[in-house]
């Protein structure tokens, strides 16, 4: 690109009300214009950028095998009645009337469209699984727009929506989201973490985020060096502590074979307390293979969160040993099916019951394996309340809730958000298809969003100086800049940069040629400011000599190059 043919536009200032320190930078460098509170224009030098991140979320989403469509920013306000958010997403919500009066939103997500279009596309299990996204505009009325573009009220979002046939398909597919967004933000070049996460009102049961650390960020994440404990302090109410182990990659197959066991029995074999067990849930029972000791999994469950775990091997002499080459979950106490499905290294566990159920008398678990039964004791009267994973009061040193150390704390800028929905949407939009025996199946879904302008936000909060923003190579409006002194004056000056910038273009290098004849202090303090990470200076001085300058934008002092080499050090 030569510059006398772009659009830069930098200020010398920082702007009155910018709130920190990157969208300081962005208005000041000509990336983007501000309109309206959370409204903004993309400039051209802002766009290249976006374009970038894009480019980068799209490879890894084709890569993962998502399918890329467009569905419309305008929604019909009636899909969004079915699913019941019309009335619970609030004023964050966008809503419009046509000429004829019939109510419309501003799409904040599209699960509803995306659901409404699989129920009418989708038939069978053979077309499963499935997961589309798109790239698109995003429109939420924020209660207090700021940060620029990292909370806008019109923004853009990559969302990719996923339809499984059951619920273990369904934990593949969030495993695969998982891994593609570690990719991308790898790819970024990004310090983040991901961490477990309330769903809010996206809704489901399970889901993570992916934050990048800075001290700026709106979000408190605590984490523990000894664990892969990490949760969003903020958001989480109570978190189960498995929630932020990765999710199984294996499934197991289905080859039911009842068993039974009294609670007691398992109780003193493992050597809990009875009053203890009672308040406990046993998950699965499970081992790798058939014949093989089993593993009992108890995740001691209160309300709808899961609140610790125990794995225990050897048990022996229960009927259960006989049946291990399954886990299933039949029921699930108090909490939706499905929620129970990642637990860490155990393998993953399928509820096979759509049902909760209300008493611990009723409950069942491991159609393979351990039936619990438990009659004479009044659950939930008079027990002591069980710990949860309440981190929301939590300081650093505390020990981190799964025992393996201690909680460190930091901040982190919220730019990806992984969700296990379930049936949720599915269930309420009427979203099935049929199974390999014919019978009609409600649609297990999952949804994943990157914040694609957020990105270019948290993105310069981490790097960036007292000169500007300083970009990582895969997402810099340039990769690389030639600034030659003396552009409009010298004509051995402009023919060397010239020459080096068509050699450059030819090997598809994408760089700039700062062709406006702007003064040296002027020409390269916008370069800095701007970010670009490749910097060649070329001047009558050094041409005398046969040289030129090399920057990296995170080095203080340039290198002097023969000019032969000027090519090969941008390549
Ligand atoms: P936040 O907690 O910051 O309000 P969110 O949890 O409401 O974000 P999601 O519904 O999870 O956001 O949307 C997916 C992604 O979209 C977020 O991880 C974030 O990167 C991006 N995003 C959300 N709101 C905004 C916004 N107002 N401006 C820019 N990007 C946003
Ligand atoms: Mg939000
Ligand atoms: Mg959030
Ligand atoms: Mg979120």
């Amino acid at each position: 690109m030569k510059i006398s043919r772009f659009f830069i536009s930098t200020q010398k200032d920082d702007p009155a009300d910018a709130d920190v320190r990157s969208q300081a930078l962005m208005l000041r460098a000509g990336m983007i214009k501000k309109h309206a509170a959370g409204l903004y224009s993309y400039l051209p030098l802002g766009l290249r950028s976006i374009r970038k991140v894009e480019a980068i979320v799209r490879e890894e989403m084709n890569r993962a095998g998502a399918i890329e469509l467009l569905m419309p920013v305008v929604q019909p306000a009636e899909l969004w009645q079915e699913t019941g958010r019309l009335d619970q997403f609030g004023p964050e919500l966008l809503r419009i009337k046509d000429r004829h009066d019939r109510d419309f939103v501003i799409q904040p997500t599209s699960e509803e469209v995306v659901t409404d279009l699989v129920r009418s596309e989708v038939r069978s299990w053979r077309q499963l699984p499935l997961n589309f996204y798109h790239i698109q505009t995003k429109f939420r009325d924020e209660r207090r727009p700021r940060f620029g573009v990292m909370r806008a009220r019109e923004f853009t979002m990559k969302d990719a929506y996923s339809f499984d046939r059951d619920f273990e398909a369904a934990q593949i597919s969030y495993r695969v989201m998982f891994d593609a967004y570690v990719r991308i933000f790898q790819r970024f070049g990004f310090e983040f973490r991901a961490v477990a996460a309330d769903s809010g009102a996206i809704g489901g049961s399970l889901s993570h985020e992916f934050h990048v650390i800075a001290d700026t960020g709106e979000d408190a994440i605590a984490y523990c060096e000894g664990s892969d404990f990490a949760a969003n302090i903020e958001k989480a109410e109570a978190l189960p502590l498995i929630a932020a182990r990765a999710a199984p990659t294996q499934t197991l197959q289905k080859t039911p074979t009842p068993g039974a066991a009294k609670c007691e029995d398992v109780a003193t074999l493992l050597g809990i307390p009875l009053q203890q067990t009672l308040k406990s849930v046993v998950l699965a029972v499970d081992g790798d293979k058939p014949g093989q000791a089993a593993t009992i999994v108890l995740l001691l469950v209160r309300g709808d969160h899961a609140v610790n775990e125990v794995k225990v091997s050897k048990l022996a002499g229960l009927a259960s040993t006989r049946m291990a080459t399954e886990a299933e979950i039949v029921a699930t106490f108090g909490t939706p099916p499905g929620y129970l499905g990642p637990i860490g290294t155990v393998h993953p566990v399928r509820v096979i019951a759509d049902r909760t159920v209300a008493n611990m008398s009723d409950f069942v678990v491991g159609a393979n394996a351990v039936d619990f039964h438990y009659t004479g004791v009044n659950w939930g009267r008079d027990l002591p309340e069980p710990e949860v994973a309440d981190i929301r009061n939590v300081q650093a040193g505390d020990p981190s809730p799964d025992g393996k150390g201690v909680l460190s704390i930091c901040r982190g800028i919220e730019v990806g958000h992984v969700f296990y929905l379930g049936t949720k949407y599915s269930a309420a939009m009427g979203a099935t298809f049929l199974d390999d025996k014919g019978k009609s199946q409600t649609l297990e879904m999952g949804c994943y969003g990157i914040g694609i302008t957020r990105i270019l936000g948290a993105c310069i909060e981490q790097n960036h100086d007292a000169k500007g923003m300083i970009w990582p190579d895969a997402i810099a409006p340039f990769t690389a800049v030639i600034c030659p002194i003396g552009y409009d004056r010298s004509e051995a000056v402009r023919q060397a940069a010239d020459a080096l910038y068509a050699e450059l273009i030819a090997a598809g290098v994408d760089v700039a040629l700062d062709d406006r004849g702007e003064r040296p202090g002027v020409m390269l303090g916008d370069w800095e400011l701007i970010g670009v990470p490749h910097r060649m200076v070329i001047s009558d001085r050094g041409l005398a000599a046969g040289t030129v300058e090399y920057q990296h934008r995170r080095e203080s002092a340039p290198t002097v190059l023969p000019l032969a080499e000027a090519s090969a050090q941008l390549q």
